[in-house]
């Protein structure tokens, strides 16, 4: 369950954006979490939740924002956006595509007090 190391570091990266700017406390945290990045939002907002006890980040909300999965074809290199596996290509219905974005797992912004 990676998903409690993931919370940790984004708990940290929160924190530190915080430093000792004078909030009071964060009140949210907005992530991006692409289908196919492998992390499970719930598992995450759970590890979050509880890492985040007696810190500054103790009742912010974790916001989850899943992205467009798109991808682009191997062979014709179109452009194509799919939330199914398997990822055919759906100009010359090949299944060689690579995700160009869906795999994201970053931090997009906080809210602080
Ligand atoms: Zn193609």
């Amino acid at each position: 369950m990676h998903e409690v190391g993931l919370a940790g570091s984004i708990l940290k990266i929160s924190l530190e954006a915080v430093g000792d700017s004078g909030a009071e406390k964060i009140t949210s945290v907005r992530v991006k979490i692409g289908k196919y990045s492998g992390v499970e939002p719930e598992s995450l907002r759970f590890a979050f939740d509880a890492l985040s006890r007696d810190t500054l980040a103790e009742k912010a909300e974790l916001v989850v924002d899943v992205p467009a999965t798109v991808l682009q074809c191997g062979s014709c290199s179109a452009e194509y956006q799919t939330e199914d596996f398997p990822f055919l290509c759906n100009v010359c219905n090949r299944y060689c595509s690579k995700i160009l974005h869906g795999s994201e797992f970053e931090i997009i912004s906080l809210e602080v007090e």
